[in-house]
């Protein structure tokens, strides 16, 4: 098995990655990252969206125009230039999930570090 560092936490890990493609768009700026996550730092994250309901499930019709607070600072998105993260993650000997939260024009920047290093952002949150 290739040893390889983890993009999130840049350690070595043995074993297969949890690969994330995540996308956040306003309209006109896009961020985009491929991250190949090791075991802790894809749950950090996918600690991170459960908590917002952010999966859609393939056999539930996901509502997109449901209020979802804020994916990174919890709070109501409403009036709040809401931005959209998707994430698309193929993790670790389990089939292809999809995600998508919203998020608030302020949290854009810790929201990019997350998605990047959520190993990271959960610690000095
Ligand atoms: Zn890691
Ligand atoms: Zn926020």
């Amino acid at each position: 098995m290739a040893i390889r560092p983890c993009t999130g936490c840049h350690l070595r890990f043995v074993g297969p990655a949890s690969t994330c493609y995540s996308t956040i768009l306003d309209g006109r700026l896009k961020f985009e990252a491929v991250s190949k996550f090791c075991a802790v730092c894809w749950s950090a994250l996918e600690t991170q969206l459960l908590q917002v309901d952010a999966e859609i499930k393939p056999d539930v019709s996901f509502d997109y125009t449901a209020e979802q607070p804020c994916f990174v600072c919890h709070e109501s998105v409403k009036n709040r230039s809401p931005q959209s993260l998707f994430a698309t993650v193929y993790a670790a000997r389990s089939e292809r999930r999809d995600f998508f939260a919203s998020l608030c024009s302020g949290c854009r920047a810790p929201a990019e570090v997350l998605l990047k290093a959520p190993s990271w952002a959960q610690e000095t949150s």
